[in-house]
């Protein structure tokens, strides 16, 4: 296997499936399926869940909500989906720890670093929930802030395109995909990979990141073991 320990972050969106609004326990059961694949061999996994599908802070604000309290009330959404993750991976017969940076101790861990590698070590998935415990920030940002402090090897960023292209692929037919670029290029370019603060944090601590379509089967395992799917940023 090409990594040892990943971060794989996954949208709130991408858990709607055909649904609206919500979770879709048949991509639940899906994503299950792909995470498994890679734990049974012997990957080391954590996992950061957006809550773009139950609510987004900014989205309240514009709608008149105090921008702070949306922030929370999204942060919550994370866990919402942490715990549907949670309970899909032991429907299979893993082994997981959901820990929260905001403390809710009747249903999750507190985060604590030492404690989350301990759990990966001895073949736990770690599920962290509720983002950064900070609102203005967002589940991008908490992906690369634990993936640093957890020691990852990579971001994995599942989501709907296959990687990053040099201009938006549903607009421009002629958009080109890249299969390598560098956190500078991305820079220059101006390209949409992750929120500024995520991608900074990523670029200042060497950590790579591969933007890859988590709805395509298989691409999850075959990025672990070292083929080129997606994008794979790096300096
Ligand atoms: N959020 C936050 N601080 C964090 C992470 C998330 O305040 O550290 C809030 C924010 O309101 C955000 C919402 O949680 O809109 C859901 O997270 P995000 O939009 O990143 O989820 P995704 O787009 O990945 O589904």
């Amino acid at each position: 296997m090409k990594y040892k320990r990943i971060l794989l972050k996954l949208s709130g969106e991408a858990l709607m499936g055909e649904l609206q609004y919500g979770i879709d326990p048949k991509r639940l059961a899906e994503y299950a399926d792909e995470i498994k694949q890679i734990h049974d061999r012997g990957v080391e996994i954590a996992i950061v869940i957006g809550g773009g599908n139950i609510f987004r802070g900014v989205a309240g604000a514009s709608a008149g909500m105090d921008r702070v309290q949306g922030d929370y009330m999204g942060m919550l959404a994370t866990v919402i989906n942490g715990m549907a993750l949670q309970g899909a991976l032991e429907e299979k017969g893993m082994l997981t720890r959901l820990q929260t940076a905001l403390k809710i101790e009747s249903i999750a861990e507190p985060y604590i670093k030492r404690r989350a590698v301990r759990h990966l070590e001895k073949r736990r998935i770690v599920i962290f929930g509720a983002g950064t415990g900070n609102p203005y920030f967002t589940t991008d940002t908490a992906a690369v802030l634990r993936g640093v402090e957890i020691n990852a090897d990579v971001i994995l960023k599942g989501t709907r395109v296959d990687g990053i292209y040099d201009s938006d692929p549903e607009k421009n037919k002629s958009a080109v995909k890249f299969d390598f670029i560098s956190f500078e290029e991305v820079i220059k370019k101006g390209l949409n990979v992750m929120d500024s603060t995520a991608f900074t944090l990523s670029q200042e601590n060497k950590l790579p990141i591969v933007v890859f379509d988590m709805n395509t089967m298989g691409n999850l395992l075959k990025i672990c073991e070292g083929e080129n799917i997606g994008t794979v940023v790096n300096i």
